[in-house]
């Protein structure tokens, strides 16, 4: 009797477990039709370093020079009343994706300088992804531009568009000030993603 009330039990979390993982794929193949970047490896790995990220917005970035990937960053606390990281730069208690992923680069002794910023983020309390066709971090420009970077890429849901970092920051200043809810004004809509765990999931399979 008891046997079989294990048996069902678990049979019971089998059957549930497996229409979970159903649906969720159901729904992720509907986004990969409506977002075909979502095919694009630098974008897959961007939404993988962006899933370690514990803010209301995560992001993930990579740096890329000729050709070549050179540095990784999520956005990521670095003073906190316990612990401090080190770091050639503090934007202030965390740092975003982009200059993390460019300290990362300089830590490994790349010459950043002409390299490619690639960035992408979900918006956690509005289970959205940030697709997007501006450049809308005021806060980064003036590192980025400092460490003579050339050029951010944008990802849209067709593909990421280029931005020299002149455009990049010109576009940035509208975001100055109230960010959060300017930059949800610009993320596209239609790209929601209530099981992000569940995509990354998804996304790092596809990646092995
Ligand atoms: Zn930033």
């Amino acid at each position: 009797m008891i046997l079989n009330f294990v048996i069902y039990s678990l049979e019971g979390i089998f059957v549930f477990k497996l229409s979970c993982v159903f649906s969720v794929n159901m729904k992720i193949e509907k986004l990969f039709d409506a977002a075909p970047i979502l095919n694009d490896p630098i974008y897959r790995s961007c939404l993988i370093l962006a899933s370690e990220s514990r803010s209301p917005e995560i992001y993930g970035s990579r740096v890329m020079k000729d050709n070549l990937f050179i540095g990784t960053g999520r956005n990521r606390a670095v003073v906190h009343r316990y612990f401090k990281l080190d770091r050639e730069i503090v934007q202030g208690y965390s740092n975003h994706a982009e200059v993390e992923a460019v300290l990362d680069a300089r830590r490994e002794g790349w010459d950043v300088r002409g390299s490619d910023v690639y960035s992408a983020g979900y918006f956690r309390n509005e289970k959205q992804l940030f697709l997007h066709n501006l450049y809308t971090c005021s806060v980064c420009i003036p590192y980025l531009e400092r460490l003579g970077i050339k050029n951010i890429y944008i990802p849209t849901p067709e593909r990421w568009v280029k931005r020299p970092i002149e455009e990049a920051k010109e576009e940035a200043k509208w975001f100055k000030g109230d960010s959060h809810r300017r930059r949800l004004q610009v993320s596209m809509k239609g790209f929601k993603v209530d099981d992000f765990k569940g995509l990354v999931n998804v996304l790092n399979e596809i990646s092995l």
